[in-house]
This record gives C-alpha cells, structure tokens and sequence, in this order.
C-alpha cells in the first residue's frame, strides 16, 4: 500500500508537524487535529483510513475520543492507533480496552534534545576561552557533546522511520477481528 489517509490527534504542535512532515514524505494524505472534538469533526467531515491518538490531550482524553469512535457506527472500520510517549504496566490494557487497534511510541520532541546540546557546547567554548590549563580534556568533552547531539539527531530519525513504518504494518493489517 502506497499512503493512506492518515488523522493525526496531537495537541504538541511540534509533533504534530514533526508526524506530519514525516507522513507526507511517503506519500500520505494528512490532516490533523488538536482536540477530541476536532477529531470528530475531521472524522464527520471525511474518514481516514487510520487516526493517530495522542493519549494526553486538553479536556477530553484520547482514550475517551477513541471510545466515541467506537460507540459510532458511521465511524466503523477506522483503524486507531495511539501514541504514546512512555507505555507504562497496564497501559497497555486500558488503550486496547477503549477500542485501539495498538500503539506506536510519539516522536521525541526534536527541540528539546539538541537545543540542550547546543547551549553546553556554548557554555564549554565559553569555558575554554577562559582557561588553557585542562584544554585538551576540555576539547575531549567538547568533541563527545558534539558527537553526542549527533547521535541524538540520528536517534530521532530512526524512531520516525520506526513510527513510520509502524503505520505501515497498522494499514496493512486494518482492523482486528471485533
Ligand atoms: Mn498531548
């Protein structure tokens, strides 16, 4: 299967454009939402093939929607799949209870981890600027942060491909036996 409509439910913006821009790469048709009302109005408005939960959103829970979704049987053969940022014991049980086909991990906020990278190698250099003495060992750490934010950016496109992929295998596979 080449695409699929894809209904994103996320109220982090930067994931959602992160999925977003993901999605649409390889050739999926995305709309979003950023609220459990949102997402029924999307929905009315035309059905997806599968819908991208976040679990965490304002007011209504995405577990709550997904009940909604169940419950309604205009909405019927939608594929759910949530997003989770850290699946906890029992977690998993509650999010299949309220009708999820499964879950695949949210994408890691891709501000948070090099901005923080960025400002110690700022506040290193700075540091170096200021003694000579422990240079060397000074330049070994300088030259681990940069290699580690490096990493980081590589960790954050393998858990996209990964994300991706997952939708992938949900579309192929569409709907559990009810
Ligand atoms: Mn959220």
């Amino acid at each position: 299967m080449t695409g699929g409509k894809v209904l994103i439910v996320e109220d982090n913006p930067v994931n959602l454009r992160l999925a977003q821009f993901l999605l649409e790469k390889k050739g999926f048709t995305v709309r979003k939402a950023g609220s459990g009302a949102e997402c029924l109005a999307e929905m009315a408005r035309e059905l997806p093939d599968i819908v991208l939960m976040d679990i965490q959103l304002p007011s209504e829970d995405g577990l709550a929607v997904t009940r909604k979704i169940r419950s309604d049987p205009r909405l019927k053969g939608v594929i759910v799949v949530a997003l989770t940022a850290h699946a906890m014991a029992g977690d998993r049980e509650r999010i299949l209870a309220a009708g999820c086909d499964g879950y695949i991990p949210k994408p890691v906020d891709p501000q948070g981890l090099p901005d923080q990278a960025k400002a110690e190698i700022a506040r290193l250099e700075e540091e170096l600027r200021r003694s000579t003495e422990r240079e060397a060992a000074r330049q070994e750490e300088l030259h681990q942060l940069e290699q580690q934010r490096v990493d980081q950016l590589g960790a954050m496109d393998a858990h996209l491909n990964a994300m991706r992929s997952a939708v992938e295998r949900y579309l192929q596979q569409g709907r559990k036996a009810a």
